[in-house]
């Protein structure tokens, strides 16, 4: 059964009474949407693949549940043969010859299937010879999904939202301001002290608007992703303010560059706004990839959280006591954050300093297992093709023996939490942060 049969989906009565995605009129329309996504490095993506089939063991999704449709080169297949019926010579004359999607419901159907069993983990990108990106490749499957409107609503909705709130941003700022008030208590639980002002005045335990900070910092909504970060760097005595915005960037998942780019382009704004030289980004994979690697050069340096905590480390500002964790202690390596981030030792820097019990899991770094949770996965639900698509990665916690897993990711962190129960791992599930803010001392 596909995914879209397990999730009830029904192509709209509107798609299918004006004869379906493969309308004329629907057709000429995706046709046109995927030229305007050929770009050199994507032609080379869809000409190149030798079918060697390398990259088959290296997903995730197809090692816990082994079908070809669930193999990087098995999902990319659906994109190439759209590929080659529109834009080659062979499919444009002679479609018959088979190797050949035309755009209607079976096919939309198919792109569904593999761009929503995939979550951009780019580890069959590791091991392609041809450094072939399928995630990419899956981006024109999702782009395609949303011109013909039929991708996962949840994803646009959470995104829409994203765009409103920063639209109207001016009339919420007093609200928030009350609600990080609301914090302070559990911040200063943690650390107790808050840095000074620059005329010497007390700051706020989660300063917020503060003109000429050095850090501004990305949080999610959730309070966790505020307080420890607030009481770590309120200890490194850094002069910092927190966003307006939450760095989640749903339109990121859904495919919609767009706004992706609008909704990054708020952080942005306020950044050169509050006049920052760093933005650090809340615990989340996405996030970080977008505002580091997918919206260009801009005036202020753009960090994950974990390597600020890791140069407070080094550089002495914060100091952690490391007989709080029981047990081994493990990290999981977000992809976002690792192997597409290129962030590695930070976060084994900062582990050591709270633990003398650190161990890896295996594979580990650019080769670690995907969590499973990524693309979108957990905003959508998906609980049980979740689980069954990360046994793979269940088995690789298991095997380290450790009680404690961390990472560094809110995604990932979810779907630790969720494998734990349902494979009973019998392990703590926590960010990384969470761990720092506890083991602060002065
Ligand atoms: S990006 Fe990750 S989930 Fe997607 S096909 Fe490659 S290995 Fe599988
Ligand atoms: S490893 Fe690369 S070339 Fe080989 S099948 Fe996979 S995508 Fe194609």
């Amino acid at each position: 059964m596909d995914l879209m049969t397990r999730r009830g989906f029904a192509l709209s009565a509107d798609t299918v009474a004006s004869g379906g995605a493969g309308s004329s009129e629907l057709s000429a329309r995706l046709k046109v949407l995927f030229e305007t996504k050929l770009n050199a490095a994507m032609r080379m993506y869809l000409d190149t693949c030798a079918r060697c089939g390398i990259c088959v063991e290296s997903c995730h999704v197809y090692a816990s549940m082994p079908e070809t449709r669930y193999s990087a080169v098995g999902r990319a297949e659906v994109v190439r043969k759209i590929f080659r019926r529109y834009f080659k010579v062979q499919g444009r004359f002679a479609p018959w010859l088979g190797e050949v999607l035309e755009f209607d419901d079976d096919t939309v159907r198919r792109l569904y299937d593999a761009a929503y069993s995939c979550t951009g983990c780019r580890r069959c990108m590791v091991h392609c010879p041809f450094g072939i990106d399928t995630q990419q490749i899956m981006g024109i499957a999702k782009a395609l999904l949303l011109g013909a409107d039929q991708e996962p609503k949840i994803l646009s909705m959470l995104s829409d939202m994203s765009v409103t709130k920063g639209e109207t941003i001016v009339d919420t700022r007093d609200a928030f301001a009350q609600a990080l008030g609301n914090l302070e208590g559990e911040v200063l639980a943690l650390w107790p002290k808050v840095t000074k002002r620059a005329d010497g005045s007390p700051n706020a335990a989660i300063p917020y608007g503060q003109q000429g900070a050095r850090v501004l910092y990305v949080a999610l909504s959730g309070s966790h992703s505020m307080v420890n970060a607030a009481a770590i760097m309120n200890a490194a005595r850094e002069s910092w303010t927190i966003s307006s915005f939450e760095a989640v960037n749903f339109a990121a998942f859904v495919g919609d560059s767009a706004k992706m780019k609008l909704i990054a382009a708020r952080i942005v704004n306020e950044a050169k706004a509050l006049g920052v030289a760093e933005v650090a980004i809340v615990e989340c994979g996405t996030a970080y990839r977008v505002m580091r690697h997918m919206m260009g050069p801009q005036p202020f340096k753009v960090v994950a959280f974990v390597e600020l905590i890791a140069r407070y480390v080094k550089e002495g500002r914060i100091r952690l006591d490391d007989s709080l964790l029981e047990g081994d202690v493990t990290y999981h390596d977000p992809c976002q954050i690792a192997r597409n981030g290129g962030i590695y030792e930070e976060p084994r820097e900062v582990l050591r300093a709270v633990t003398p019990r650190f161990v890896e899991l295996t594979p580990n770094r650019a080769e670690n297992w995907c969590c499973g949770g990524g693309g979108g996965l957990i905003s959508m639900g998906e609980m049980d093709f979740r689980m069954k698509s990360s046994k793979v990665k269940a088995e690789q916690i298991a095997a380290s023996g450790a009680k404690v897993i961390t990472t560094a990711c809110e995604n990932c962190h979810s779907q630790l939490v969720d494998l734990n129960e349902h494979y009973g791992l019998g392990l703590k599930v926590e960010f990384l942060s969470a761990i720092v803010a506890k083991a602060l001392i002065s």
